[in-house]
């Protein structure tokens, strides 16, 4: 039986404290995979919280440059994280060999259609996505599971973006993109250690303005969408 070696006890020595993550929560992570599509907006701060949390592959999707420098980043936070870069333009002829490499997929694209792709791709291969959107102060993040929860091409109309914006109106708040990234970052690692949590039909916005966190819920699989509804 693999089990982790005295290195890796005493590196996630702090984070084994956590309930419910135990030595076999950390061999999930160490042997799951996570791709970030997106390297501005949230990817950047996701891949550190990921890295250092001791996920065992993870895939950016950005270009060659960002990719590179990406990477000699994350190798120095964590030896046991491989990390490798996708230098291409994420699109519908390469979506399904990237994201199909990987188990769970973190939208921080900034680009409106190619998340609804993202999202489409991820549902047909039966990967789980979690998506971030940002909007200046205010931010979402919707962790999307196959079977049970709706799509993002569904959920966009019942939380008031069925005008997707075409381009951005301001620069996004740097808390609110940190926010944004550490709730990303939770959902991939509860999916991945398998730690529950995760229902899949939840999406939390954040204001910053305020501090106000709101829920909306019910975001079950559409049985009439042929993307959500089909699995
Ligand atoms: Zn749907």
């Amino acid at each position: 039986m693999v089990s982790l070696n005295p290195e890796q006890l005493l590196r996630y020595k702090n984070q084994l404290t956590l309930p419910s993550m135990s030595p076999q929560a950390q061999l999930k992570l160490l042997s799951g995979s996570a791709l970030i599509l997106g390297l501005d907006g949230t990817g950047s701060s996701v891949a550190k919280h990921l890295a250092k949390a001791g996920i065992g592959q993870i895939g950016l999707v950005d270009s060659k440059e960002r990719c590179e420098s990406a990477i000699s980043e994350l190798c120095t936070l964590n030896p046991d994280v491989k990390v490798v870069g996708h230098s291409l333009d994420f699109d519908s002829h390469n979506a399904e060999s990237v994201i199909g490499e990987y188990d769970v997929i973190v939208d921080s694209l900034a680009d409106w259609q190619s998340k609804l792709l993202a999202s489409d791709v991820s549902m047909h291969l039966d990967k789980s996505l979690v998506h971030g959107g940002l909007f200046g102060f205010s931010c979402q993040v919707y962790a999307m599971v196959p079977g049970r929860s709706a799509c993002l091409r569904c959920v966009l109309p019942l939380v008031g973006l069925e005008d997707v914006p075409m381009e951005k109106l301001s620069a996004d708040f740097a808390p609110t993109v940190e926010i944004a990234a550490a709730m990303q970052a939770s959902a991939v690692i509860r999916l991945i250690a398998g730690l529950g949590g995760i229902g899949g039909a939840s999406l939390i916005q954040f204001d910053a303005r305020t501090l106000e966190t709101s829920v909306i819920r019910e975001l079950s699989a559409r049985a009439d969408c042929p993307d959500c509804g089909r699995s």
